[in-house]
């Protein structure tokens, strides 16, 4: 009765679901994974790794303007979208291959092939069925887009990175990491661009300081951000869209783009035939050990709507091969997840905001910095940098570290190690800085703001 065709079969070739394959095919199980789009997932093909490029992209306009005065004389420069456009395409294509490499070199089997469950042990993919021993579901997940009049015109982040031609004016309705990331690319390649978000202010979740600080510098970038703004509809007119917006004013755009949430990817693969339960979001619930309801079937990444972050799907993946296939007992640490959005200027974060530090530790000393980058002292540039630091001062631990200003997310990432290891205030401030960097801030910060 033990005779499956595989050890583990993973449904999805996203982050999550690679990185369980790989490391599970290394430790001697028999693989599998179906993937009936891409190879890499949404990370790979039209998420993280492309809508980097597109923010490289974005930033050269400002380059080219700050060259001048370095004493660069760079002439009219000209942007072409198909150009990046394309060769973004071909780096993905590049890595498509490379995923492929990564999987059949560590001998797991391709199916690209969509597939369903037809019972606890058995899978369709294609004509075929095929039973496991196991089953990891690494689906993802997928854009939602409100239902308004005229929203089918309205495209997501999916389309936006293969746009036939590049928008004039675009609408981006939403305010969470796509939909400001995506306003710097927009704005930055040379679109105007207008926010909307039904709220009061963008970016709910993170410090509240930082999040007004973007607004300013979004502002200042000539971005038109509209807050306690929602789209009633959007209709096709001469020359564009027209979206009419809840405050009655309306606006003509090229593009209207809803950046307004990803739901996990769990409808279609018939979880019923196998009994695994699902949360009304759609979001499959699993335990500490990313078991679902029925043991041997197991949910990573987006689907299971913990933290929608690439690397926190390739940590939960490992996880699921090391328990399975080196009789270990791991689990992710949610606790301290570092996190970045490349809108323009960056955010880097981790630990809580300010806010919530404030309930969890009664005696906080907020750090804080603002500043203007050295490289605009000469470029006159007015965009300027935002640092914080929290620290209990019960312990002196420093529990957060937030930023606004170039590379945040390369200085956090380090930050976020000291703040894990439980690094006190006294060890930043015994630390040498880096001089002249903008990451020094970090350890010469001696009074507290409040
Ligand atoms: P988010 O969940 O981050 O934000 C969704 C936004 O859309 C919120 O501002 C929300 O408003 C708004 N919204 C939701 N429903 C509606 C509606 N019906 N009408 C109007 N506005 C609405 O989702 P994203 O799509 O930006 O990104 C999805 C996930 O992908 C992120 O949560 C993140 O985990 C991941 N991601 C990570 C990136 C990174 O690591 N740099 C980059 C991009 C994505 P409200 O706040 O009021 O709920």
């Amino acid at each position: 009765m033990d005779n499956y065709d595989y050890d583990l079969f993973v449904i999805g070739a996203g982050s999550g679901g690679v990185r369980a394959a790989r490391v599970s095919a290394s430790l001697g199980a028999k693989v599998a994974v179906a993937e009936e789009r891409y190879l890499g997932g949404t990370c790979v093909n039209v998420g993280c790794v492309p809508k980097k490029l597109f923010v490289y992209g974005a930033h050269f306009v400002e380059d080219f303007e700050d060259a001048t005065a370095y004493g660069w004389e760079t002439g009219d420069a000209e942007f072409h979208w198909p150009t990046l456009r394309d060769n973004k395409t071909r780096e993905i294509e590049r890595l498509n291959g490379v995923y492929n490499g990564l999987l059949t070199d560590a001998g797991v089997e391709i199916l690209a092939e969509r597939a369903v469950l037809t019972g606890p042990h058995s899978i369709r993919v294609g004509h075929a069925t095929v039973t496991a021993r196991n089953i990891l579901i690494a689906t993802g997940s997928w854009p939602v887009v409100p239902t308004f009049p005229g929203s089918d015109l309205a495209i997501t982040s999916n389309e936006a990175f293969y746009l036939p031609e590049f928008p004039r004016r675009a609408l981006i309705i939403g305010g969470g990491y796509i939909a400001v990331e995506f306003a710097g690319i927009f704005a930055g390649l040379g679109a105007e661009v207008t926010l909307a978000y039904r709220g009061e202010l963008f970016l709910r979740g993170f410090d509240a300081g930082i999040r007004r600080f973007v607004l300013e510098e979004m502002a200042a970038k000539g971005v038109s951000v509209r807050l306690m703004t929602r789209v009633e509809s959007v209709e096709s007119v001469r020359g564009g869209l027209r979206c009419r917006f809840d405050d009655a004013a309306s606006l003509d755009v090229d593009l209207v783009m809803a950046a307004t949430g990803r739901a996990p990817a769990s409808a279609n693969l018939e979880l019923d035939a196998a009994g695994v339960e699902v949360a009304p979001n759609g979001a499959i619930p699993v335990d500490h050990g990313y078991r679902t309801n029925v043991r041997h079937i197991y949910a990573v990444g987006d689907v299971i709507d913990r933290l929608q972050l690439t690397p926190v799907a390739i940590a939960e993946g490992t996880c699921v091969a090391h328990n399975l296939f080196a009789d270990e007992t791991r689990c992710v640490d949610y606790d301290n997840v570092p996190t970045a959005i490349f809108c323009q200027p960056n955010i880097g974060t981790v630990g809580p905001t300010e806010e919530r530090a404030r309930e969890l530790y009664p005696e906080l000393a907020v750090y804080e910095s603002s500043f203007k980058p050295m490289k605009h002292t000469v470029s006159g540039r007015s965009e300027r940098t935002l640092m914080k630091l929290l620290v209990n001062a019960e312990d002196d631990r420093v529990v957060a570290a937030h930023m606004c200003g170039p590379e945040a997310g390369e200085i956090i990432q380090g930050l976020s190690v000291a703040i894990k290891a439980g690094a006190t205030k006294a060890d930043f401030d015994s630390t040498i800085g880096i001089h002249p960097t903008a990451a020094e801030e970090f350890v010469t910060m001696r009074e507290a703001a409040r």
